[in-house]
């Protein structure tokens, strides 16, 4: 790994959550390894120099406890991180909600945010680095084209937000799975997820909104934004009894149900603006599958 930088207030507290686990597990060696260890600071050091004196001593616990190297090992799982960030910055979560991998300012480097209670458990933690080590491939892979959308009204943005996150999370554990890792959670759990995020789709839809996620080999940001997006213009869009149809301008009640692609095309050529999500009065769809058949 080329650099590993840690935040002090997070190196203090992963050295206090380990000490908690060991207390309770019984694990009394490692309680006075770390006595033997800090209790001289405080008859060495003057109350001022203290705190100086345990961040680095929290930093020399993290090296012998073999986390810099546990995280240079998950770090090289990943080929696409050791070619193309810069390193890895470690950050202290304070709630679930927090955590996770982004980029650094620069594009480079990435942060990872974590809460400290995941030191107390390697298996556990491993699994979950691994997962957000390949949401941050992801950002930096050009062929994801990972960015930040900017483009839509706050309320709409929350609810496609926790749709992208759910597709992109499956499609993240999907590919872990593949490549013979533990995924962070099961299948089943995944489907869930999109099933309450997409709670507008029918059981079926949701179904096939899973799959291909799960089983497809490659994804774009941009097409999974836009499986996110989908449903708020349809939300938004869709047509109401009484209001008018956009093609003849007559309020209806009788709202096309389905609208076949070929019908959609020659509705398309006389309306360029037009888009199936903005329905059509079932009198018009009829005039143009006659059109396209006769
Ligand atoms: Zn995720
Ligand atoms: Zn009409």
């Amino acid at each position: 790994m080329p650099t590993l930088r840690i935040e002090p207030q997070l190196l203090e507290s992963l050295t206090a959550v380990e000490l908690g686990h060991a207390a309770q597990t019984g694990d009394r060696a490692l309680v006075r390894d770390y006595h033997s260890f800090a209790d001289p600071v405080y008859e060495r050091c003057a109350p001022a120099e203290r705190d100086k004196a345990f961040a680095q001593l929290h930093l020399v616990w993290f090296e012998q406890r073999g986390w810099r190297k546990w995280f240079g090992a998950r770090w090289a799982e990943f080929p696409e991180l050791a070619a193309r960030a810069a390193g890895l910055l470690l950050l202290e979560a304070r709630w679930k909600q927090e955590e996770g991998a982004v980029l650094g300012r620069d594009s480079t480097g990435v942060c990872l945010r974590v809460l400290p209670i995941r030191f107390a458990n390697r298996a556990q933690f491993e699994v979950f680095v691994r997962h957000e080590f390949l949401h941050a491939c992801d950002m930096l892979d050009p062929a994801f084209g990972y960015r930040i959308e900017h483009s839509e009204p706050c309320s709409a943005a929350n609810a496609s937000a926790e749709r992208y996150r759910a597709l992109w999370c499956a499609y993240v554990d999907a590919r872990m799975t593949r490549r013979g890792f533990v995924s962070l959670v099961q299948p089943d759990t995944h489907r869930r997820a999109l099933a309450h995020a997409f709670s507008a789709l029918t059981a079926a839809q949701q179904t096939a909104l899973f799959e291909q996620v799960w089983n497809a080999a490659t994804l774009t940001h941009a097409e999974l934004y836009e499986r996110a997006r989908r449903l708020e213009d349809k939300r938004t869009n869709a047509p109401r009894p009484g209001t008018r149809c956009p093609l003849c301008f007559f309020p209806t009640f009788d709202w096309a149900s389905n609208i076949a692609p070929a019908v959609a095309r020659s509705i398309r050529a006389d309306f360029p603006t037009w888009d199936v999500s903005n329905g059509a009065c079932a009198r018009c769809v009829e005039r143009y599958e006659l059109t396209i058949h006769g």
